[in-house]
């Protein structure tokens, strides 16, 4: 690559049209931030493009969607002075650059027009300050003043004026910083990482959506545990995951250890990032064992207990959500489910019996795979021996819950006799003795004592019904 010529990076044919959009404006116009930064990192074609007018960026925007064949629609945000229009499956942000200042009780800042000097000191890292010119004359030219990329190549996050200021100013920048270290796998500059420790109870003026949005993104990184570990280093977790704090530390009472869960944690969930992308089965490996700090007791007998800490969890999970703003839905209540069955596979794991597995099928239903796959995630035993045992024993499991599933069909179960039924037959009103027949007839199927079959269920059904004192009609 040449010292300053980054053509390379417009190879896009609406670069061309940005440029011819600014030119018949007479304004100057870049290219600048994440666009700039991923394709210098190779990170693939990225899909959004941030664009600075040294002017209007909404009548630049309204240019070119004119000059642009298909004229799309452009959406102009008034209050920020901004505006966004799709082409091509490309989103591109129009900004006009801008000079910043700050209030302390706020992350908004009081905005004037400003040169391209002043944007880029507004932006939160070198590395996304990185401008390219769509000017003609200089068209291609990077505009690098605080050496992004000497930062791009050292793989370092620094910010382009003091870090106390840029943080202060703006506190969401924090977790940017801890999210873009772990997406990218960069080091945060020591200055950087000290300044976020001094600030971080600014993190407070932050929205929750915001702060789960960084969360999530941290979340979908290769190594997750590299952005937890930042988030405990320098003193934010306790403002986001104050459950995550108190599994940290280990106890001993006689002589008596049990294992840090805080670090256990995180390598559950750098273990489940190699499995999968879902990342909901990512935030219940986060949460699987947030119920010990609750329930943790020494018992003289037998040492370190949890007792019941996936039930307690579980509830926990619901107040996690709804104190982080997050949405309480199918997902919340996926995590909870994966958080309160998250022994069960384990239990099972020394002696696989069919009608446990047909218990585990009936309870973990559609999720059962998931549940497989955060109880593999979970071993984190250092010793290759047991590693290997609890894998294998995980894979029987894993193979008998297909074979149970493809005989006894009981993985989204309907009773095959329905509630319509019994009341019918013994011509009953809706009343307890429906539910005591149904659940004896789920139970035996369960247990095994007869097939998940019309006829057999149906002769249970009248046997139950003859117990309960009941006259077929
Ligand atoms: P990604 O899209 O992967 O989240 P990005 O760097 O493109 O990364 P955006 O949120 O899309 O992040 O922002 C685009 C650009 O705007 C950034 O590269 C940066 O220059 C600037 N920016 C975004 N948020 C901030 C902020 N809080 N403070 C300062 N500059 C910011
Ligand atoms: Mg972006």
């Amino acid at each position: 690559m040449s010292q300053n010529n980054y053509k390379s990076a417009l190879d896009h044919p609406v670069f061309n049209i940005l440029s011819q959009a600014a030119k018949t404006l007479d304004v100057e116009c870049y290219v600048i931030g994440g666009f700039v930064r991923d394709h210098l990192l190779n990170r693939g074609e990225a899909k959004d493009i941030d664009v600075v007018a040294i002017g209007s960026g909404i009548d630049l925007a309204r240019k070119t969607a004119q000059l642009l064949h298909e004229k799309p629609k452009v959406s102009v945000f008034k209050t920020y002075g901004t505006a966004m229009l799709r082409t091509q499956g490309l989103e591109i942000e129009f900004v006009g650059a801008r000079k910043e200042s700050y209030n302390r009780d706020s992350r908004n800042p009081v905005v004037e027009d400003g040169t391209l000097e002043d944007d880029q000191n507004r932006r939160d890292f070198t590395i996304n300050a990185l401008a390219i010119s769509l000017n003609e004359g200089s068209y291609g030219e990077l505009l690098d003043p605080f050496h992004g990329i000497e930062d791009l190549e050292n793989k370092i996050i620094r910010t382009p004026l003091d870090p106390d200021i840029t943080y202060s100013d703006d506190p969401l920048r924090m977790l940017r910083a801890i999210r873009f270290a772990t997406q990218l796998n960069f080091t945060i500059e020591k200055e950087s990482l000290d300044a976020i420790a001094r600030n971080k109870d600014r993190i407070e003026i932050i929205s929750k959506e915001r702060i789960v949005d960084e969360i999530n993104k941290i979340l979908m990184a290769d190594v997750p545990s590299k952005g937890f570990a930042l988030l405990h280093k320098t003193g934010l977790l306790p403002y986001i995951f104050p459950e995550l704090v108190a599994l940290q530390g280990i106890e001993e009472i006689e002589g008596q250890l049990h294992k840090d869960n805080f670090w256990h944690t995180l390598e559950v969930v750098d273990n489940i990032a190699q499995t999968t992308n879902d990342l909901w089965l990512r935030w219940a490996a986060l949460l699987h064992d947030i119920g010990k700090a609750p329930t943790k007791k020494f018992d003289k007998k037998i040492g370190w207990t949890f007792h019941a800490h996936e039930f307690v969890g579980s509830k926990m999970v619901y107040k996690l959500f709804k104190r982080l703003k997050m949405p309480l839905n199918d997902k919340m209540k996926f995590v909870q489910k994966m958080v309160l069955m998250s022994s069960r596979p384990i239990v099972l794991a020394g002696e696989v019996t069919d009608s446990a597995v047909r218990r585990l099928i009936f309870d973990a239903g559609d999720y059962v795979e998931d549940l497989m796959t955060l109880c593999e995630a979970d071993i984190t035993t250092k010793n290759p021996k047991k590693f290997k045992k609890y894998r294998n024993n995980f894979q029987k499991v894993r193979e008998k819950i297909v074979e149970v599933e493809e005989r006894d069909h009981v993985r989204n179960f309907q009773p095959p006799v329905s509630g319509e039924e019994i009341m019918e037959t013994f011509g009953l009103k809706p009343s307890r003795e429906i539910g005591v027949i149904k659940d004896a007839i789920k139970e035996a199927i369960l247990d095994g004592d007869i097939p998940n079959e019309y006829e057999a269920a149906r002769e249970l059904m009248l046997k139950k019904g003859k117990e309960l004192g009941l006259t077929v009609v």
